[in-house]
């Protein structure tokens, strides 16, 4: 035990905490799929186990290791991560004000604006790269939670997550970041102040595409992480455990894909820099980004996996760039193995901050000259 407090986050994901189990000595944990348990004869359950909807073993298993890889306490897995998101801010309770950024991932951003005020929780957005501006939205006394998305969808502004959690925690609220994009590989949000960690886990930390996930890692088990905990076995929102399993299994590589993806994010965006179809590339690696300075600081080892690009010729020529790749997949989503591409504004609709001529791309882990040649020729009609 001594030992696991030295390993690094990557260590501790590769071995899946290195457990083994007491009956078989397997190095991979099995899956618990039971959903009732038996009682003890005294009527008592030292197992800890009762029914499924609250908990289960392979479940608690995966969420030990979210809770390593973001340095926290403890972490609650979900069906996905908008049922994470939303967990949490049913979990504020009615009458609660919430300030999150205007430029976030739109699915969530439609929740806060059209679902939330239904919950009691009034929502105000803030350009969130611009601590002024959050400052300006928080209302002393009602102001409950800070949400951030750093870097965020589908524009890729880096947020000043310590700034953020100053503020907050200046009016008695709390700062929750949705850390998908920036993985813990790159970004540790509790560190840095937040006392909420959220993920997507569908994304990076499984990176197979193959599973709907979300995470929520807490600074504190406080009574907010324990309401929510309540929210989610009352809603039903918990991972299966089939999932957990896979989850579990994609988080053992979550470092080498994501230092992977990164590289070639790094390297398509200088490129695409010079590219004569391309009249802007955002990604918060490239020093004339507005945020490069801020993303420098908070991001230790890399700048994610996902950028967009602006087409010189409009959205016409986007949407035809995306229907010319050979390699990269034309889908949704983002932080899979495979390298993805997707022209934002046909799926976010007319209330999106996203410019019709932005083409988001998310790197895989494929050789970095063929997603460039396979986007060049797809890039000169
Ligand atoms: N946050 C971000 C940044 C995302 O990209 C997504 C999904 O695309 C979500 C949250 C929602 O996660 P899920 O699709 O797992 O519900």
């Amino acid at each position: 035990m001594e030992d696991k407090a030295e390993w690094s986050a990557r260590t501790l994901a590769a071995q899946a905490l290195g457990r083994i189990d007491e009956k078989t000595r397997a190095i991979v944990p099995p899956l618990h799929v039971a959903t009732t348990f038996i009682r003890d004869p005294d009527n008592l359950y030292r197992s800890g186990n009762i029914y499924g909807r609250a908990d289960n073993e392979t479940v608690r298993e995966g969420e030990a290791i979210v809770a390593a890889l973001e340095g926290a306490p403890s972490a609650l897995l979900f069906g996905s991560g908008m049922s994470a998101a939303i967990a949490l801010f049913l979990g504020l309770g009615p009458g609660a004000h919430v300030v999150a950024p205007k430029v976030m991932y739109w699915s969530l951003r439609n929740w806060l604006v059209n679902e939330a005020p239904a919950h009691g929780v009034a929502v105000d957005l803030a350009d969130a790269d611009d601590l002024n501006a959050i400052a300006a939205a928080i209302k002393p006394g009602r102001t409950k939670l800070i949400w951030l998305e750093t870097p965020s969808n589908p524009l890729w502004g880096v947020s000043d997550i310590a700034g953020a959690a100053r503020l907050a925690h200046g009016v008695g609220a709390k700062l929750a970041v949705d850390s998908t994009c920036a993985t813990p590989v790159f970004t540790k949000p509790l560190a840095l102040g937040a006392d909420v960690v959220m993920h997507s886990a569908t994304k990076y930390l499984n990176g197979h595409s193959d599973v709907l996930a979300g995470a929520l890692a807490f600074a504190s088990d406080d009574s907010l992480a324990a309401r929510i905990r309540q929210i989610r076995a009352a809603h039903g929102m918990i991972l299966g455990p089939f999932e957990a399993y896979l989850l579990i299994r994609g988080m053992r590589t979550l470092d080498l894909r994501v230092r992977a993806a990164a590289a070639s994010a790094f390297e398509l965006a200088q490129r695409l820099s010079n590219h004569s179809a391309v009249s802007a590339v955002l990604y918060p690696g490239l020093p004339h980004h507005p945020n490069h300075e801020i993303a420098r600081r908070q991001m230790v080892g890399g700048f994610g996996g996902m950028l967009s690009v602006r087409v010189r010729d409009g959205e016409a020529a986007a949407i035809a760039t995306a229907a010319r790749v050979r390699l990269w997949k034309r889908a949704t989503s983002l932080g899979g193995v495979e390298a993805l591409i997707e022209h934002r504004a046909s799926v976010e609709g007319p209330t999106s901050p996203c410019p019709p001529d932005l083409l988001r791309l998310s790197a895989g882990i494929e050789d970095v000259e063929d997603l460039w040649r396979d986007l060049d020729q797809a890039l000169r009609p």
